[in-house]
């Protein structure tokens, strides 16, 4: 379990660890990079092949405060060498410990409504619980599909257009609760894909313009947005939008008061904003250190 460097979750929960690449999205993979890494040998000794870590099932329990959890940062929770009975442990796990919100988020679409019906058959219930969130990767409008797949699953539902590598025009936004937006990191390289920032906008657009009735919320729902970053050398470079930054979580009502949710969102923004101004400060004594500046 580790807090975690992506804006808009709290801490990354790593029972699977390991994956291989589906389409262009996972060109530059941070995971793999990442596992791949001698450095890491000792947590990845498997390095990016798949791995289930049984013994990080309990991870969760260990952070008191409710939080965002995004569930296997470094792996794809519905890769083929997994299997059902891994999963549903895991989900075990969320089902108990559910003072936060768990973020699952899939390339492979096409294995999540088969899997997520088997669970609801299984715990005897018709819609997965609201603090439980499956969400697609959508990198470019070849991938819309995996929306469409999505929308077979009953309950809470995101998509992260994440590294945008192209135009999404024809995305449909009906039954999703929320949208997340961020160009490609170059993990300060210069690897990484350029992304438009009128893609960003247009999607901006199409969240504004988009309303459903929810059946499991009981209420007209618009999708929140949340723009997470241009493309550039590092992360959280450019997180603007249009010049402002756009942070919107979907509404979600359930076993959390709305202000512990709040809560979160606002510790969330807090941290971004420490790391904004840390970094802001490392440049500017850098500049100073190689005299760039008078002093
Ligand atoms: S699905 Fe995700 S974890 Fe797997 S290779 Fe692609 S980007 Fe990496």
């Amino acid at each position: 379990m580790k807090f975690s460097k992506i804006r808009w979750t709290g801490f990354t929960w790593n029972f699977f660890t390991g994956c291989d690449e589906i389409s262009p999205g996972c060109d530059h993979c941070y995971a793999r990079v990442i596992a791949e890494n001698p450095r890491f040998a000792n947590a990845f000794p498997n390095g990016f092949a798949p791995t289930f870590k049984p013994q990080k099932l309990g991870d969760p329990f260990k952070v008191k405060e409710p939080h965002f959890c995004f569930v296997n940062s470094m792996s794809d929770f519905m890769h083929k060498d997994f299997t059902d009975d891994m999963r549903d442990r895991a989900m075990e796990v969320m089902l108990e410990c559910d003072r936060h919100v768990y973020q699952i988020l899939t390339k492979r679409a096409q294995a999540l409504p088969r899997y997520v019906t088997g669970w609801l058959a299984r715990k005897g219930l018709t819609s997965v619980p609201k603090h439980i969130w499956f969400g697609v990767s959508i990198e470019s409008d070849t991938y819309r599909f995996r929306a469409d797949l999505l929308r077979e699953v009953p309950g809470i539902r995101f998509i992260s257009a994440e590294p945008l590598i192209a135009p999404l025009s024809s995305l449909n936004l009906e039954g999703i609760h929320w949208l997340i937006v961020g160009g490609e990191s170059g993990n300060g390289s210069n690897n990484f894909r350029p992304m438009s920032p009128g893609w960003a906008v247009e999607l901006l657009m199409k969240a504004r313009a988009t309303f459903f009735v929810d059946p499991l919320l009981h209420a007209m729902v618009a999708p929140a947005y949340y723009f997470k970053q241009s493309s550039g050398h590092r992360t959280e470079t450019g997180i603007e939008l249009i010049g402002e930054r756009i942070e919107e979580y979907p509404f979600y009502p359930n076993h959390l008061t709305r202000e512990e949710y709040f809560a979160i969102q606002t510790t969330l923004a807090e941290k971004a904003a420490e790391r904004k101004s840390a970094r802001a400060a490392r440049i500017s004594e850098t500049i100073k250190q190689k005299g760039l500046i008078d002093q």
